[in-house]
């Protein structure tokens, strides 16, 4: 069965566009003018991935993407989203805020480029259903198919990105990564000009896993290159 693209964006005739792109490729697409359209079909349908314009009537893109992620349907709150946004500024501080979106591309974009964004989406998320995909340190558990992480056996509080990212560092342990490489490994793609975020995602991910974030054990800064997890 093909996979089932869902587009919420007002201007016709880059949905449209999309559109084309995405149906050549052999997914199903369905448009959706405003938010609370995009919020229903989201509902109704359960796309496997939404393309997501950033200002829209009726909802804008960041109150529909909060609204999903809050969803009490478990395939609505973890649906996919790209985030279709006017600037560059823009996206980067999305980014910093962590909204829950998987990716942000700029208008204006090429829809070749979209369309191969979410299919290193659906690639990630393939991976990431491996269930031999289960990473402990000490007290620290992550078990990426079922998507939970523990610390002491209590559940850890992570974003969708903070998770892809303590993963990784738990997969490659022992290894330095640099920021460019934690980027793509975890989040499936090439944040270009983006690279600090994943220092913020680090900040985050340490205040929730280490004893002490400011000498921090588990996760450690490698000078000039990016990241390790040293691991306690
Ligand atoms: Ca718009």
């Amino acid at each position: 069965m093909s996979k089932k693209i869902l587009v919420i964006e007002d201007e016709g005739k880059i949905a449209r566009w999309v559109r084309t792109y995405f149906e050549q490729d052999g997914f199903t697409v369905l448009l959706a003018g405003d938010g609370p359209t995009g919020l229903t079909l989201a509902q109704t349908e359960q796309p496997d991935l939404i393309i997501l314009d950033l200002n829209l009537p009726g909802m804008d893109g960041l109150e529909l993407c909060q609204k999903l992620r809050r969803h009490r349907t478990k395939a609505v709150a973890h649906v996919p989203i790209i985030m279709l946004t006017a600037r560059v500024e823009e996206a980067d501080r999305l980014t910093g805020l962590d909204l829950g979106a998987d990716d942000y591309v700029t208008k204006p974009f090429s829809p070749k480029e979209l369309v191969a964004r979410a299919k290193a989406i659906f690639r990630r998320l393939e991976r990431d259903a491996d269930p031999s995909r289960v990473f402990k340190d000490g007290d620290l558990v992550m078990d990426v198919e079922a998507h939970t992480a523990t610390l002491a056996g209590h559940p850890l509080e992570l974003t969708p990105n903070e998770f892809a990212v303590l993963a990784t560092l738990l997969e490659h342990r022992g290894k330095a990564l640099s920021r460019s490489q934690l980027i793509e490994l975890a989040l499936g793609h090439d944040y270009e000009g983006l690279e600090r975020t994943i220092d913020v995602h680090i900040r985050h991910i340490r205040h929730k896993i280490e004893a002490n974030p400011a000498q921090p054990q588990r996760i450690v800064t490698v000078f000039g290159v990016g990241y390790r997890y040293e691991g306690l």
